[in-house]
């Protein structure tokens, strides 16, 4: 992947996505697809409980907001937490070459099997990303297991 890219930068627009999400009383997870010139495609946040849609993660969002590409071997997923089974699927399911997370250490998710898969995936570490998940999932348990398909 290109040195030029501005990780951080690039994670921003996703945490902004997540605050947004928590301002609408949802699930603060917020995700951005990004070229590898670092030209944002879409954004996205999870809006299960905004629209009772429990497909609507941070990541789907974020790729149908992107539209229709001829290829994502050039993308790069940022998201704010580690991508679900069901993102990790997105993402190897379309060949998305790169995922930037903000953090893996509230919940891991499939990243290790997107490396296995050859995907390049690269953790920020984010003390505010992991603090504002976090923070929800203290307050909204039951939410959040729902999110992640756990009883
Ligand atoms: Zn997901």
């Amino acid at each position: 992947m290109s040195s030029t890219l501005d990780y951080p930068a690039m994670l921003q627009v996703a945490l902004d996505e997540a605050r947004q999400g928590l301002a609408e009383g949802g699930i603060p997870i917020g995700a951005a697809l990004f070229n590898r010139a670092g030209v944002l495609l879409g954004a996205g946040h999870n809006r299960r409980v905004q629209e009772g849609d429990p497909s609507v993660h941070a990541e789907t969002d974020a790729f149908r907001k992107a539209g229709r590409q001829r290829t994502y071997k050039d993308t790069i997923m940022v998201t704010t937490l580690a991508p679900c089974w069901y993102c990790s699927g997105l993402i190897r399911q379309f060949g998305i070459g790169a995922v930037v997370v903000g953090e893996s250490a509230t919940f891991s998710g499939g990243i290790d099997w997107l490396r296995e898969c050859g995907v390049e995936v690269i953790d920020m570490n984010s003390a505010d990303c992991a603090r504002l998940l976090t923070d929800y999932i203290h307050r909204h348990p039951e939410v959040w297991h729902e999110d992640i398909g756990e009883d």
